[in-house]
């Protein structure tokens, strides 16, 4: 159950309110986050709302009995819109483009991706300082000195930062510099940083876990919202299967799903989803008609050279001829009415 708090309701009112619940054999937990106030209650007992309901207080109850709560669109059936600011959004109904590298490499690198993102109109950049990489001797990131320079140049040309938080204690250094904060896919269950990024009001991007479901990327999304904040973004960036020929295995049953169960806007990254640079702009496409709100992949200005990931990157001409294709084709799906 979750029950949405009127912004004036005094602590008198909430404790009764609490009380009341709890006698019905509910577990609260109060969540505040940057825009609302919310009881979560939690207990199988079936009970009549109108015991409650009548209380001051309330804005609204609703019944939500998945184990993810918040991010269901039971209770909230308007899409959320994640505002960067400049008018800059990733939001149902738009087309998000999220390009760059896999890691951040050096300043020359830094000023040719901007360069190539402005040439295209592109706002968001993606590129990794703190790496999770399966080898300990592969290259690991250039770290906060590299963010620094980064968010200096990105600032200058107005393009905004997404880039992976691997665990607590870099939240705090990166968050100035940081526009969108990442979890990575080995990272999904890490739950003291999903903890941890409930606290910062920052928009935070959720990759579906290696081996994860699509409902425990929805649970992973509910400990950042009832950590209190709802800033958040899922993305589906292929999962391990039997399959060897690609790098993962892209699951675009998920996008569809994640858009039917939640509100929460759903991004694609068809890099990490194939693994293979020539088929990564027909599954970027592919995303795209699947019902996605964004498109993220790797770019770079020669992808052979890159420093992680090259197989699964586009050159500037092939970044530059998807993106246009990506908003061609989302053109196209706008004239559907697929969901
Ligand atoms: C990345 O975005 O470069 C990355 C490491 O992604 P993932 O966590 O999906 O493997
Ligand atoms: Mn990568």
């Amino acid at each position: 159950m979750i029950i949405q708090l009127k912004q004036e309701i005094s602590s008198g009112q909430k404790e009764t309110l609490i009380q009341k619940v709890t006698g019905l054999g509910y577990t609260v937990t109060e969540v505040k986050t940057q825009v609302g106030n919310y009881l979560i209650g939690i207990g199988k007992k079936a009970f009549d709302i109108r015991k409650i309901g009548a209380l001051d207080g309330i804005q609204d109850i609703h019944i939500v009995s998945d184990e993810y709560k918040l991010v269901s669109k039971k209770w909230k059936v308007k899409p959320t819109r994640i505002d960067l600011g400049d008018g800059i959004a990733i939001q149902d109904g738009e087309m998000a483009i999220i390009t760059g590298p896999c890691s951040i490499e050096s300043e020359e690198q830094i000023v040719k991706v901007i360069n190539h993102m402005k040439e295209n109109n592109l706002t968001m950049m993606r590129g990794g300082v703190f790496k999770p990489r399966s080898s300990p001797y592969a290259f690991r990131g250039l770290g906060m000195d590299g963010l620094k320079l980064w968010y200096r140049l990105a600032k200058a040309a107005g393009i905004k930062i997404v880039t992976e938080v691997m665990q607590v204690s870099q939240i705090e250094e990166m968050y100035d510099y940081v526009d969108v904060f990442q979890v990575g896919a080995r990272n999904t269950q890490n739950f003291n940083l999903l903890d941890e990024l409930g606290k910062v009001d920052k928009a935070v991007l959720i990759k579906r876990g290696i081996s994860g479901t699509i409902e425990e990327l929805l649970q992973s999304a509910e400990y950042v919202f009832s950590g209190g904040n709802e800033k958040l973004i899922l993305c589906e960036r292929g999962i391990r299967t039997y399959e060897k020929a690609s790098r993962n295995t892209l699951d675009l049953n998920a996008v569809p799903i994640l858009k039917s169960k939640s509100h929460l806007p759903v991004v694609v990254d068809p890099s990490h989803g194939i693994g293979i640079r020539e088929f990564v702009p027909q599954m970027a496409l592919a995303g795209v008609m699947a019902g996605a709100d964004g498109i993220i992949y790797e770019s770079h200005e020669n992808p052979d050279k890159a420093y992680s990931d090259g197989q699964q990157t586009l050159n500037f001409a092939q970044s530059s001829l998807l993106a246009d294709q990506i908003r061609k084709t989302f053109a196209m799906r706008k004239t559907f009415d697929l969901l």
